[in-house]
């Protein structure tokens, strides 16, 4: 890696230490760089602290990933796009949502489900009482598909290391996947599977539990789709507060 990059961290370690709440979520440029404190790091080293046990030095790692995914040129998306979309929130989150590809408005932005379909994310949150950034928020993609046609597998395919590692990292408790493309690709399911018959379920994704629900896209689309999210939202929260159990050795239907 180029010594830019740890003069960058160097920087932002300066920085946070100093004025957190200053640098929490603007976009830096440096030497040509566009680089965007997630929402986690500095309230981190502003020494709060997080239900689930956290190891500052994989809020680091996940900082550099992020600046090694903004330079990425694995796939052909790099040409097209505007920013890499590598995602957003606390970084020692609990719950970690997963969606398909940036569109317009998180590509001009540089941040997952800003545009319509995330403002939706949103207000489902809240309707929890979780706020976006106590959750962890990205996609299988980092990049705009032109004219948000479907993610190509081989885009797929280079881009997924990214997101394996901000799982490690991150280790939510739970993951939820945002509709059939991210669902499929995550459990390595073939294309066919419709999304139908992956709610209500348990998956096991490298021991943590995975649950399927719609994209907020699709919820847009078809309001009438809209309880089963919110079932979808109700079971995820049984799941994080103990009411339903599971063992990673489990299938579980409900
Ligand atoms: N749709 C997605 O799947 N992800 C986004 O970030 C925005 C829209």
């Amino acid at each position: 890696m180029p010594d830019l990059r740890n003069e960058l961290l160097n920087f932002f370690c300066i920085l946070a230490d100093d004025e957190p709440e200053l640098i929490l979520n603007r976009k830096l440029v440096l030497g040509g760089w566009t680089v965007q404190l997630a929402d986690g790091w500095p309230v981190q080293l502003a020494g709060q602290v997080y239900p689930k046990v956290a190891d500052p030095r994989d809020s680091f790692a996940l900082q550099e990933l992020a600046i090694e995914a903004s330079a990425c040129v694995l796939c052909r998306l790099a040409e097209t796009r505007q920013n890499v979309v590598f995602g957003v929130g606390n970084p020692h989150a609990d719950l970690m949502f997963i969606g398909e590809a940036p569109g317009a408005d998180e590509d001009r932005q540089g941040e997952p489900f800003v545009g319509r379909a995330g403002q939706l994310l949103t207000k489902m949150l809240k309707a929890i009482n979780l706020e976006r950034s106590q959750v962890y928020i990205a996609n299988i993609l980092k990049c705009r598909p032109p004219g948000n046609r479907d993610p190509e597998p081989d885009e797929m395919e280079s881009c997924y290391p990214f997101l394996k590692q901000q799982i490690e990292l991150i280790r939510p408790s739970i993951i939820i996947a945002l509709g059939r493309v991210a669902a499929i690709k995550l459990l390595e399911l073939s294309p066919t599977v419709s999304l139908k018959s992956m709610r209500g379920r348990i998956f096991n994704y490298n021991s943590r539990p995975l649950i399927v629900t719609y994209h907020p896209a699709a919820l847009l689309r078809s309001a009438g789709l809209k309880p089963q999210a919110w079932e979808d939202l109700q079971f995820v929260l049984k799941l994080h507060q103990g009411q339903i159990k599971w063992q990673p050795e489990e299938n579980v239907r409900l």
